[in-house]
């Protein structure tokens, strides 16, 4: 089932998510189901908060002809390394259309529970390292423009204060996503 998609500036996207500490048949179809709006939106990840939910999961797909299912959920997650700067393009499924040079790092060791509870832990380079921070942000209430310097971040909030629905609109429109803004 496809989700409503929360579109930045929504508050919910800014607030700090809360643990998750039930993982039962609710949280399992809350995956499956994020992980629909995801694929809908043709996202590499998508957090709890962007579908309205103030948890701390978040899903990333970084799929490649190489490596064709690397879907999986992140509950409770720690950031246990982060390591290798580098700049990257970055979107993000709650600001449509937009794409901006941003500092990351490239190398992620990170330690998370699956929807069984299991603690497990994932080292990650490149895009799913980046993927992976960009996810682990969103839970602490910060999207990927927080990275901007103090000038271009103003002029993008700017920018998207005045376009976030025409942006929405050329981005989402055609597809079955529904915002929430
Ligand atoms: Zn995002």
């Amino acid at each position: 089932m496809i989700l409503d998609l929360y579109i930045y500036p929504h508050p919910i996207l800014t607030q700090k998510a809360e643990p998750v500490t039930e993982f039962d048949e609710k949280l399992k179809k809350l995956i499956e189901d994020m992980a629909d709006t995801m694929y809908e939106g043709q996202g590499v990840g998508l957090a709890a908060p962007q579908v309205g939910i103030s948890k701390r999961i978040f899903i990333v797909d970084t799929s490649t002809p190489e490596e064709p299912s690397s879907l999986k959920a992140y509950i409770n997650p720690q950031i246990i390394l982060k390591d290798d700067p580098v700049v990257w393009n970055e979107g993000c499924l709650s600001l449509p259309g937009l794409y901006k040079d941003v500092n990351t790092f490239a190398h992620v060791i990170i330690e998370a529970q699956d929807i069984h509870g299991e603690t497990f832990r994932e080292e990650a380079h490149e895009l799913r390292a980046v993927a992976l921070l960009h996810e682990n942000s969103h839970l602490d209430g910060s999207v990927f423009i927080e990275r901007l310097s103090p000038v271009k971040r103003n002029l993008t909030r700017k920018f998207w204060s005045k376009n976030a629905h025409k942006m929405a609109d050329k981005v989402y429109g055609e597809s079955k996503l529904r915002c929430v803004f």
